[in-house]
């Protein structure tokens, strides 16, 4: 969802700028909130073109993530797209891909004649790692002890600490994957960057004024914060309790579409919610891909929490609408793994975040949401390989800290007024979006 949601999102902003939109997605989805989304999103754009291709499925193991595994068959199954693209009328003037097909999108793109640009759904900041890995790769000495930051010339360097663990071991599915796809950004006309000046200006400068990683990179189109597109659902009973609670007095915490805490990590959010005593919405997850996830609330949290807890909070399981919670007036916090997109919503409307990386780009990411003055986070807290349980009264520490400091809230509401003046019509990101459609339109 983390994909598919930008690309949904890209996809209204051309239509309401007159575009004809082919929507173009691999089929089966992994997750029932993919085919879910798509099928609302082209009932309520009935103009949109839907060409579903057949993905070709790899052999694979049952350790393997099947999300990148969906990346990955994507990616090789994308010579597929010509034939079913060639013969578009009107003809197509530009393919936007994602980054995780970037290696065998050229070759569709060179054959129909058209420019490809491609759609980054991570932070300026892990793109520039992804150009930067075949080096990173090339040389396992810089894993070493002696190394504690990477350095990517004109960047500012950042902790070993921050970078994906895959990232270690060539075999690693996603590492194999993002290496392919890593040798190819250059070949792409620009790439679509769902980012704020505010929050990566140092970054975004390196790259499109420096020339900082000038051979793997193309231009870096800004264009973020997405504008969000509606989904006409039956409202939520979360958003109804939403609405009777006072402003700013709720904790929303939720890790993304695809993250699974521990039974014993869910316990100790429980605990820290508690005894933080602020009011709270959780949206909880006990399995990676949502068809497998059968447990019931009660069975997780127990009825005691939520008997005791009935008057503060709400806990939810199963998809809820996150940019509508973000943009509610009730919300005064986000306790998020930092996946670019939660960032970017909560970026919005300028709600303060607790970062808790998990995986992939997500310390990154977290570490622009401190240093933005988004947020905070606790580099101490584990991730990936290194999941040590954070304990209850941790957890409550930082919604304390949170809840109660003012300053970062101000700071926080700055960036959501750069967010909704880089969107507005003359607006930095607006204005770049416009450019790219006037240039294809010559
Ligand atoms: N999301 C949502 N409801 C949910 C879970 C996720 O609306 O119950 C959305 C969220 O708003 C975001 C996307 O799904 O747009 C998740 O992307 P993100 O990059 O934050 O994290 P990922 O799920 O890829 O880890
Ligand atoms: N990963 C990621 N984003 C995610 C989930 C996983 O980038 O939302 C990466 C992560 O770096 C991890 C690898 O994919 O090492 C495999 O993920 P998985 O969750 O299967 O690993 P686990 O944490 O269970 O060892």
């Amino acid at each position: 969802m983390g994909h598919l949601t930008p690309f949904l999102r890209i996809a209204s902003m051309l239509l309401r700028r007159n575009c004809a939109v082919t929507l173009i997605t691999a089929t089966p989805t992994v997750s029932a909130a993919e085919s879910s989304h798509i099928s609302s999103f082209l009932h309520e754009h009935p103009q949109v073109k839907h060409v579903g291709f057949q993905i070709i499925q790899l052999p694979h193991s049952k350790q393997d993530d099947p999300f990148y595994l969906q990346f990955e068959s994507t990616r090789r199954s994308v010579h597929l797209l010509h034939p079913l693209l060639s013969s578009s009328s009107p003809p197509l003037s530009a393919i936007f891909a994602d980054f995780f097909v970037a290696s065998s999108i050229t070759s569709v793109s060179t054959k129909l004649g058209i420019p490809h640009y491609l759609i980054s759904t991570t932070s300026v900041k892990f793109l520039c790692l992804l150009a930067y890995l075949p080096e990173l790769i090339s040389d396992p000495a810089k894993f070493d002890h002696s190394f504690t930051e990477v350095e990517i010339s004109g960047l500012t360097p950042f902790p070993i600490s921050s970078i994906p663990p895959p990232f270690k071991d060539p075999n690693h599915l996603f590492t194999k994957t993002l290496l392919q796809n890593s040798r190819a950004l250059s070949k792409a006309k620009g790439i679509f960057m769902n980012s704020l000046q505010c929050l990566e200006a140092e970054t975004l400068e390196a790259v499109n004024n420096g020339g900082v990683l000038s051979h793997s990179l193309p231009p870096l189109l800004p264009i973020g914060p997405l504008e969000l597109y509606e989904i006409k659902t039956e409202k939520g009973q979360y958003m109804t309790w939403l609405d009777r609670q006072p402003a700013e007095s709720v904790v929303y915490v939720s890790f993304g579409s695809r993250t699974a805490m521990s039974r014993e990590q869910i316990r100790e959010i429980s605990k820290g919610l508690e005894r933080s005593g602020h009011r709270f919405l959780w949206v909880l997850k006990s399995s990676k891909v949502d068809t497998e996830d059968k447990i019931q609330l009660k069975d997780l949290l127990g009825d005691s929490f939520l008997e005791r807890t009935k008057n503060k909070g709400t806990a939810v399981k199963g998809w809820v609408s996150q940019p509508e919670i973000l943009e509610h007036p009730s919300v005064g916090a986000f306790v998020s793994h930092c996946g670019w997109n939660s960032v970017i919503e909560a970026a919005r409307r300028g709600v303060p975040v607790v970062a808790w990386p998990q995986h992939g780009d997500q310390r990154l990411n977290a570490e622009i949401v401190q240093r933005g003055e988004l947020g905070i986070w606790d580099r101490k807290w584990g991730w990936d390989g290194d999941k040590e349980l954070v304990c209850g009264e941790e957890i409550e520490k930082k919604i304390r800290e949170v809840m109660g400091d003012e300053k970062l809230r101000k700071m926080a509401k700055k960036v959501g007024e750069e967010a909704r003046k880089a969107a507005e019509t003359g607006g930095s990101s607006e204005k770049v979006l416009s450019e790219v459609l006037e240039f294809l339109q010559k």
